[in-house]
């Protein structure tokens, strides 16, 4: 008897598995292993589900158990299943939100209906008879020589393709069948994703004695010969990208499979189109960008083995890879290599222990590498830019001596901005989008907020709108204060679109581009402008975050950072490393070509300890010092972090909610080692939610998680959380 151990797929929690079925002797169950995908009978309905496990018997006897329905064509691996399993633990979450993300593209959702399957098209080849009578000038149509002809030289061809090249219509194709000249089946075509065309992408001729030196010691971890997880701290234009390949290159050699992760996908274009360029169709990509069609064939490139390198963002650490060798994990510092929903899992934690399951290798890439990892990895290092070009000259400039009615920009800025002569180019960054974060009344003091979040509403230029960054509400632009009637109403502050306009004005003609959440909306638009600026003869280009990542142009002489300590502002002790990489990356933008670069940053801070850290390019003294500063305070990695956020539509409630999650969950960790509670503390109302938000310090998470488990388990199946939001999020950015 077999029997198939099935965790049902859907979102909700409280339907846990795994659950019987029994594999009859019908032939279709006979390929059903762990990871196989099923459509099940359940309560009336069917539901999709995975296989966790075959077993030879079961609690319930055979005449109980069900069949399953249906096998699906796609599955998943062991491996995966026993990763989603360890997610769902690892961040309090359910296991079959765990075990979704090993699942085929579209499968995660439960449904069926958006499951992409394998396209099939009719394709021609040529057959025996048909190659011979070509040979022997036997009598033929033109038309039907044309088409063997083609055949003899491409093997297989679709009925458009030969319409194309050889004139063929359906009933030549159809004689030619007849006559058994050739024969016609279904084959599965590949539905090819787009890379954007980001320029050059030449491979380089040689690696430097640093670059081959990192690579040797990756190669020496795949042979096991040294530690099996690295960090390579290499200087922004050091040139890691080459090692990444190059150890990629070696672990297929080894006959395993590698994976790359890059920051959210939007964010490199250029890193993507070169590693594919140098990887064929050995790499495949999976990314959100992608249509479920192509996701779903990438997928299945990796699953079957034809393709051996996955690139991708966080996802892509659940690649359905076999013999995996090596996991690259590129610009490690970036935070978008965290989860923001449920499971909140942090792909860098998921790929060191996918890595060191499979008996692979782990290397985080970065110039401004995490503490942790500083802390943690056996350290290789690329202490110079490629060919030795120095790197850019950094000045910091103290904003509290400019007058704030002088504007936004510093004049040294400004300066250096008019200076522009093409083909130079200027990169300048500001995080914040829109044109002016508030307008205020002169009058009574009123500033225009969210009437949903407590934030201000943003003015933004084009479209003429006052819009919220947290929930996206927007309203027009109002005439008069809505407290006192006055019509005095003023803009504070600067966003991309106001530097935009300013800078447009100083350096005309030259073209200025703007990059941020608001210019990239449309699907390829970030591609694009990127494409755009790298093409043009001069100019700058403006924008968020977005500017500062993985970018890689020749003529950049000046990165500009506006505001440089608004990150240091935030409440949150990762405030220090976010600055230290921003000022740290955006300054590695410049001076990337044969152009000496600069940096100029404008702060209000300019002894803030990260500002002057980048500046001096120091980023060990900066990593000891932040490291000195964790410990003092008990952080990561000297401890770990667990948060419980609440939200609900009203405050009250709320409040009693948080008290008693802190009065269950304290008695459950009294006796866990260096453990404390912190909070319920309120955090701002957003999309007309209030929040609390409780977190624990601790040195030993697990302790911590069980009863935190225990406690959501417990107040779940009392129904006292009813109409409260809860989210536990382990190892919170
Ligand atoms: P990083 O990721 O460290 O910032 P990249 O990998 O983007 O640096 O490399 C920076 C530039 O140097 C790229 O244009 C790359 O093609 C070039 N480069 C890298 N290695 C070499 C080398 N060994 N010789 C010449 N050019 C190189
Ligand atoms: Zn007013
Ligand atoms: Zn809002």
């Amino acid at each position: 008897m077999r029997i198939a151990k099935v965790e049902p797929i859907t979102t909700a929690r409280s339907l846990r598995g795994p659950f019987d079925y029994l594999l009859g002797a019908g032939e279709e169950w006979g390929g059903v292993d762990t990871g196989s995908l099923l459509i099940v009978p359940f309560a009336r309905r069917k539901i999709l589900g995975v296989v966790t496990a075959v077993a030879g018997d079961s609690e319930l006897p055979a005449e109980r158990l069900a069949e399953p329905l249906e096998v699906l064509e796609a599955s998943t691996t062991p491996e995966l299943i026993e990763l989603g399993e360890w997610i769902a633990e690892r961040y309090c979450s359910a296991r079959s939100r765990g075990i979704a993300l090993a699942l085929p593209p579209g499968a995660g959702t439960g449904s069926r209906a958006r499951m992409a399957r394998t396209r099939t098209e009719v394709r021609a080849a040529i057959t025996d008879a048909g190659a011979e009578a070509l040979a022997e000038a036997a009598r033929l149509g033109s038309r039907q020589r044309a088409v063997l002809e083609a055949l003899a030289d491409e093997k297989e061809c679709s009925g458009p393709e030969l319409a194309e090249s050889a004139g063929a219509d359906s009933t030549v194709l159809r004689r030619l069948a007849e006559r058994g000249l050739i024969e016609r089946r279904k084959a599965p075509v590949r539905r090819r994703p787009e890379l954007p065309a980001v320029g050059d992408v030449a491979a380089v001729s040689e690696l430097s004695a640093a670059q081959r030196g990192a690579v040797a010691s990756v190669v020496g971890a795949l042979d096991g010969e040294s530690p099996r997880e690295q960090l390579l701290w290499g200087v922004t234009g050091s040139g890691k990208t080459e090692v990444y390949l190059a150890a990629i290159e070696a672990t297929l050699e080894r006959g395993r499979s590698a994976i790359l992760l890059v920051p959210e996908i939007g964010l490199t274009p250029q890193t993507l189109a070169r590693v594919v360029a140098r990887l064929g169709d050995r790499a495949a990509v999976l990314h959100s960008g992608l249509s479920e069609g192509e996701r779903y064939d990438e997928w299945t490139r990796l699953r079957t083995g034809e393709a051996r390198v996955c690139v991708g963002p966080r996802s892509a650490v659940f690649a359905p890879v076999g013999e995996l060798g090596l996991i690259v994990v590129d610009e490690e510092h970036d935070s978008s290599y965290k989860q923001e929903g449920d499971p909140r899992y942090d792909a860098r934690a998921v790929a060191r222990r996918r890595a060191r399951s499979a008996g692979a290798v782990y290397l985080a890439g970065s110039a401004t590498p995490r503490p942790e990892s500083w802390s943690e990895l056996d350290r290789l290092e690329l202490r110079e830019r490629v060919d030795a070009r120095p790197m850019p000259r950094v000045s910091v400039l103290d904003m509290r001596e400019v007058s704030p009615k002088a504007g936004p920009l510093h004049p040294g800025v400004r300066d250096a901005l008019s200076a522009l002569e093409p083909p130079e180019k200027a990169i300048v960054m500001l995080n914040r989008r829109g044109y002016a974060p508030h307008l205020s009344c002169s009058v009574c003091g009123e500033t225009v907020g969210c009437p949903h979040c407590d934030v201000s509403l943003v003015l933004h230029r084009a479209g003429d709108r006052m819009s919220c960054h947290h929930c996206g509400y927007g309203e027009p632009i109002p005439r008069e204060c809505a407290e006192c009637g006055s019509v005095a109403l003023a803009r504070y502050g600067a966003g991309t679109e106001r530097i935009e306009s300013l800078i447009r004005g100083l350096v005309d003609p030259l073209p200025v581009l703007r990059l941020d959440a608001d210019a990239a909306s449309r699907k390829g638009a970030h591609g694009e402008l990127l494409r755009r600026f790298g093409e043009a003869d001069g100019g700058v280009l403006v924008g968020t975050q977005m500017v500062a990542k993985g970018h890689d142009f020749a003529d950049v002489v000046l990165s500009v950072l506006l505001d440089a300590d608004s990150t240091l502002r935030y409440p949150d002790f990762r405030a220090e490393e976010r600055t230290f990489a921003l000022v740290s990356q955006l300054g590695g933008r410049s001076g990337r070509g044969r152009r000496p670069g600069r940096v100029m940053v404008q702060t209000l801070a300019p002894d803030a300890g990260p500002i002057a850290a980048a500046a001096g390019h120091d980023t060990p003294g900066f990593l000891e010092a932040e490291l000195g500063r964790r410990q003092g305070f008990g952080y990561p990695p000297f401890a770990s972090l667990i948060a419980i956020e609440l939200a609900a539509p009203e405050e009250p409630p709320l409040a009693a909610a948080a008290e008693r999650v802190a009065a269950e969950v304290e008695p459950l960790i009294e006796a866990a080692a260096d453990t404390e509670l912190l909070g319920p503390a309120p955090r701002f109302r957003r999309r007309g939610r209030f929040r609390r938000r409780l977190l624990i310090k601790t040195t030993a998470p697990e302790t911590v998680r069980t009863a935190i488990a225990e406690v959501v388990e417990k107040l779940g199946a009392e129904r006292s959380l009813q109409g409260i939001a809860l989210a536990v999020d382990v190892d919170p950015q």
